[in-house]
């Protein structure tokens, strides 16, 4: 990271650390940050026990977390509803919370439910990762938790495991039916890498060096800001056509289906299955091409195998809408190597690789393509693959004490 870039998220959360003295008095044990995520490639994946290849973005969710002794949890968001929840964490189920308080209470309900020793915290978040936006803000926020309590309360818990828990807070608190690519990569991701991610074995995945620039390369992501209401139900309905496909197919899930059988599989399935069966097995595949491209220092031949993926998504998964297939065809129509829808589908944004420089150009042509069309203009962001959830402040960390004794206070701006 460069030094102003460090100096710009030591500002940060420095001010995320007043505010939270302004919310609750006091200072912060901690300042933690966790990212949002684009999926370079490998979508609706994880959840069939396969392969994925997110980044991490420099965009991420700042949690002022502060141990409690009266096993209490409070919650306020700068995003928020101005309120501050507060919730007994002995009292914690699915259900127990509405809104966007499930999302971090089931962090720490999942953290207890898996056995380990957490108490109460006073915990203020602030986020520069666009919510809804396909971005992983709800993972943001929950990876958060996630990192700050593993100190707070000196648990120490590697991190594929960290993001189980909080993959299990967004299934069973949030009620979200996703698959853990989102947390790992809020969780595992290292800057200048892609993380090549086996869904079967989170615990193996691998950092794959994703040089950006240095291959005179951008990352567009253009935010259609549409999230058509179909969303919720269809995730869940595309998941359980995929289990009940592998069940006909006698696999345990999709990534046990060998590409070579594929053809065989497709005519043995009922007509409503077999297109998601071919977009799980060849996005499978595709993840696999481009960690071998990228492996060969090509990241620029990953173009095509991102517009490949958005062809599968919209023509066998179906989960593309008139939005993204515009700013993908606009960004291509505009120069791209390659683009491409990501996250959970019916909208969000599109990712779409680029030289470097040409991130105004292509993002103008998408943003006039939007208004030919009646479109409100998409949201707009370069990026580049950046470091998963960490400590900010301090630095150095303290040795944790046995929960629920608090660590080191934040020390405060004096001016
Ligand atoms: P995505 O994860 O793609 O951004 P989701 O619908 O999964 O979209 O999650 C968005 C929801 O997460 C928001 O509606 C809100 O409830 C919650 N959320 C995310 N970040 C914050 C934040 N900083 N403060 C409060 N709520 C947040
Ligand atoms: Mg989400």
């Amino acid at each position: 990271m460069s030094p102003s870039a460090q100096g710009d998220d030591d500002r940060r959360a420095e001010r995320v650390a007043d505010d939270f003295h302004r919310i609750y008095g006091g200072s912060p044990d901690g300042v933690w940050a966790a990212p949002g995520r684009v999926n370079l490639i490998g979508e609706h994946t994880d959840y069939n026990d396969g392969f994925a290849l997110p980044i991490a973005l420099p965009q991420t969710t700042l949690v002022a977390a502060r141990a409690r002794v009266d096993g209490r949890l409070r919650l306020h968001s700068a995003q928020g509803d101005g309120r501050i929840t507060e919730l007994p964490v002995a009292a914690l189920a699915p259900g127990a919370t509405t809104g966007w308080a499930r999302y971090p209470a089931g962090v720490v309900w999942a953290l207890a439910e898996a056995g380990h020793p957490v108490g109460g915290a006073d915990l203020h978040f602030d986020s520069t990762v666009p919510t809804g936006a396909g971005l992983s803000s709800s993972a943001a926020l929950e990876c958060a938790v996630a990192v700050a309590y593993d100190e707070l309360y000196g648990l120490r818990l590697p991190g594929p495991a960290l993001a189980r828990i909080a993959q299990r807070a967004e299934n069973a608190f949030a009620g979200v039916p996703c698959g853990i690519m989102d947390q790992m990569a809020s969780v595992c991701c290292t800057a200048e890498a892609a993380l090549h991610l086996d869904a079967r074995t989170p615990q193996h995945h691998r950092q794959v060096p994703f040089d950006l620039r240095g291959q005179g390369l951008g990352l567009l992501v253009i935010d259609t800001r549409v999230a058509h209401d179909l969303g919720d139900g269809a995730y869940a309905a595309l998941r359980a056509g995929c289990e009940r496909a592998a069940a006909l197919l006698g696999l345990p899930a999709l990534r046990d289906l060998p590409a070579g059988e594929l053809p065989q599989a497709l005519r043995d399935l009922p007509e409503a299955l077999a297109p998601l069966v071919r977009h799980v097995v060849t996005e499978n595949a595709r993840v696999e091409e481009a960690v071998s491209r990228l492996r060969a220092g090509d990241a620029a031949a990953l173009g095509p195998i991102l517009t490949a993926g958005h062809a599968s998504l919209r023509d066998d998964y179906r989960i593309s809408c008139p939005e993204t297939d515009l700013a993908v065809s606009a960004a291509l129509g505009a120069g791209a190597l390659g683009a491409r829808m990501t996250g959970g589908g019916f909208g969000g944004s599109v990712i779409a690789l680029l030289e470097a420089g040409r991130e105004g150009e292509v993002g103008a042509s998408v943003t006039a393509a939007f208004d030919a069309a009646g479109h409100r203009p998409p949201r707009l962001f370069a990026v580049a693959p950046a470091a998963g959830a960490r400590r900010m402040h301090p630095r150095t960390p303290s040795t944790p004490a046995p929960a629920p004794a608090r660590s080191a206070p934040f020390p405060r701006r004096t001016q």
